[in-house]
């Protein structure tokens, strides 16, 4: 597999945010989000075995715990990624998969808690959600909307409302965009959209979904990696 870093930190995301977590992430993406933070896992990476990373992951958390394949797009390696994430619940680990909803995840073994994005308008990536993966959801499982105006906002309330969503899935998340080249203060001035705006607009609306931020660009400088 082609692999960027594995490292071990706080989950920052979904309703596991605060956990410790070992975060596999692959190389490689096929969409270009206009806000996205992970530009630096389109090329390069180290070839490893499925066995080097349940060895890396072992040797960060020898207990089990929670284990987050992200990166990237993981599904892009489907063939040996879905081999790896059965050997970690084999194992014991909690696995979550973060995708960005627009390769078929039908072959994710059950026990695998997907969070899948649902790309909006103005993500620079608008349509490409497989609708296909309504079926997938299980109970389990979490979605994402990143927000960064009024009209991805009503795009989202929508979709959730359309599909049932809050019926399906554990969680419906709603997380307002980060400026990707933020770096320094650890602070809400790097959202695109106000946390604030978005948290009005959930509450004058009902909208069965959570707020989401990502906690670890409060906890670290935004701009570093492997945190
Ligand atoms: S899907 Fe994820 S990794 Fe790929 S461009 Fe979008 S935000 Fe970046």
């Amino acid at each position: 597999m082609q692999i960027t870093e594995i490292y071990k930190s706080l989950q920052g995301e979904s309703t596991h945010a605060g956990l410790p977590c070992v975060f596999v992430r692959l190389t490689g993406c096929n969409l270009r989000c206009s806000w996205c933070d992970s530009e630096y896992t389109f090329t390069g990476g180290q070839r490893k075995s499925v066995e080097e990373i349940f060895e890396e992951v072992r040797r960060l958390s020898p207990k089990g715990g929670l284990v987050e394949i992200t990166g990237g797009e993981p599904m892009l390696q489907e063939r040996e990624l879905v081999p790896l994430m059965q050997r970690l619940l084999d194992d014991g680990y909690q696995v979550l998969l973060e995708t960005s909803g627009e390769r078929p995840l039908a072959r994710v073994p059950a026990g695998v808690i997907k969070i899948v994005d649902v790309k909006c308008p103005h993500s620079g990536e608008p349509d490409t959600f497989d609708m296909s993966n309504l079926a997938c959801l299980r109970p389990h499982d979490e979605v994402k909307f990143v927000i960064s105006d009024r009209e991805d906002y009503a795009f989202a309330r929508e979709f959730v409302a359309r599909h049932r969503l809050s019926d399906r899935v554990n969680a419906v998340l709603f997380s307002p965009a980060f400026r990707k080249d933020a770096n320094g203060a650890r602070d809400a001035s790097h959202c695109l959209l106000d946390p604030q705006q978005l948290a009005e607009w959930m509450l004058a609306d009902d909208v069965p979904a959570r707020l989401g931020l990502q906690i670890h660009k409060f906890i670290w400088d935004p701009a570093l990696k492997g945190v």
